[in-house]
């Protein structure tokens, strides 16, 4: 889709919701709300219910990555923005897929390096359905959960985003500087059509100094919120092809190169390797933090990971109490695909294997890849670096004012529980925002339990509305103290 275009398929999409004729399924947009059917007062209480119904609508478009097909969600989202008066434009990714961006002006000349960003994606990762309790795409609310594939990750940061932007504009907010709203797509998949190509094509259209993202959580235990975890870094993900050759042949005359053998080997050596700790500053601040919120044995082991003496087995505990932990603080490698099919009778000539390796920021694939061909040690067994990798990011800034203002509001609103810096183990879009000099921070804003967590890109994917509501109220405190100026 061309730039005209895009500007007829919004304003045509744009008139069709004015007139509220917008057809709903079968490739259908659902309907936004309309706002009179809610209150349309300006209270985050009851914008956080409308932005509950938009939750719903957006959760109902399927946009399941491959292949994404963000351009009827994109669409719902610049319908919404339209109809309050905010002019918001599509911009084309490729066939069939599209990313949102709308602004709300401080002044006549915009002042990027100012300017706050809130970015949340369109696309979500696919369901098995048959394992799902509910139809992920329903947005059915059961037992005060509602439920749905994108509940969590990332429709519910979106339609946040989206209330607190829709609030600022109702309530005629006075902004001390430009708050930009991006809806990108292809996030999960990180390909052509994500944010990487966004910045490549429009940057100029959401250029700023600083953002709000998801990555980070309010961590849930017993309860009560344990820690709110601000990310600021994010570890770098690379695919390495593990590939075995040997001859191929007559199954029922076994030979010892057989690939598969060789393979199988070479697995179980790398799925057992721990590679060495590593702690990034950000990482060290959080362990720091995190150790006396843990039960007394737990917090001594994370105190003692720094000790010359007992530190290696603190390290080993800490590990294996946690695989967050364990992946916070090293290099990982997780084997995720295996492929090797000719038929049952004959041994192939090659059997390859996919290694998810997520890199420390800083980590060199190299280095890494060094140690694993000592660990396998078979010439008939080889690494190779896969296309699109990741790039590691500079980590945002742990002194800048917006996170210390996210820190203090979400600390505040959260009981009091303490906001830790965090280095997510998990992609986001914020790698290429700091990439180009933005203080991106992840903070998804409702409070969730591990048991949500779970379920992020799992079966049954879920969130607790009063935990959405809550979440609505603290993200518009947190734009509210740092974009409105107040008199
Ligand atoms: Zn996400």
């Amino acid at each position: 889709m061309n730039w005209n275009r895009a500007g007829q398929v919004i304003a045509g999409a744009a008139v069709l919701l004015m007139a509220g004729r917008l057809p709903a399924a079968p490739q259908g947009i659902p309907q936004p709300t309309p706002v009179n059917a809610v209150s349309a007062s300006p209270e985050p209480k009851s914008i956080a219910r409308e932005a509950s119904g938009w939750l719903v609508d957006l959760i109902k478009i399927n946009t399941s990555n491959p292949p994404g097909n963000e351009n009827l969600a994109a669409m719902y989202v610049s319908g919404l923005l339209q109809k309050e008066g905010i002019k918001a434009e599509l911009l084309d990714v490729g066939p069939g897929r599209s990313a949102v961006v709308a602004r709300l002006r401080s002044s006549v000349v915009p002042d990027p390096s100012k300017a706050l960003l809130l970015v949340a994606h369109l696309d979500v990762v696919p369901v098995e359905k048959a394992r799902w309790t509910v139809d992920p795409f329903s947005g059915v609310v059961r037992d005060g959960y509602m439920y749905g594939r994108g509940a969590i990750d990332d429709k519910g940061m979106l339609a946040a985003n989206l209330a607190v932007f829709i609030h600022l504009k109702r309530t005629n907010a006075h902004l001390n500087r430009d708050v930009i709203f991006l809806a990108t797509a292809d996030e999960e998949g990180s390909g052509d059509a994500s944010i990487r190509t966004l910045i490549a094509k429009y940057w100029d259209k959401f250029a700023a100094g600083f953002a709000i993202n998801e990555g980070g959580n309010v961590f849930m235990k017993n309860g009560k919120v344990q820690y709110i975890g601000v990310q600021a870094s994010e570890k770098v993900a690379v695919n390495v092809a593990l590939i075995a050759r040997g001859t191929s042949g007559h199954a029922s005359q076994p030979t010892k190169d057989n690939p598969i053998v060789h393979l199988a080997a070479a697995i179980a050596k790398i799925g057992t390797y721990s590679a060495p700790v590593h702690f990034t500053a950000i990482v060290r601040r959080y362990f720091e933090g995190i150790a006396p919120l843990e039960d007394d044995e737990i917090g001594k082991w994370i105190r003692s990971m720094d000790t010359p003496d007992r530190g290696e087995h603190a390290q080993r505990v800490v590990s294996d109490a946690s695989p967050l932990w364990n992946s916070m603080m090293r290099d990982t490698i997780a084997p995720t695909i295996l492929s090797a099919v000719v038929a049952n009778y004959v041994i192939p000539a090659e059997a390859r294997a996919n290694l998810n390796v997520r890199l420390l920021p800083g980590d060199s694939i190299n280095t890494l890849l060094n140690d694993l061909n000592k660990l396998v040690n078979d010439p008939a067994v080889r690494l190779e670096v896969q296309p699109n990798a990741g790039l590691a990011a500079p980590p945002s800034s742990l002194e800048s004012d917006l996170y210390n203002l996210i820190c203090r509001v979400a600390s505040r609103e959260f009981g009091g529980a303490p906001a830790l810096p965090f280095q997510s183990t998990w992609l986001t879009d914020s790698a290429q925002l700091r990439l180009h000099n933005v203080q991106a921070y992840g903070l998804v804003p409702f409070p969730l339990s591990q048991e949500d967590l779970r379920r992020m890109h799992g079966d049954d994917e879920r969130i607790p509305m009063a935990s959405f509501d809550k979440g609505v109220d603290v993200l518009t405190k947190i734009v509210t103290e740092f974009a409105v100026t107040r008199y």
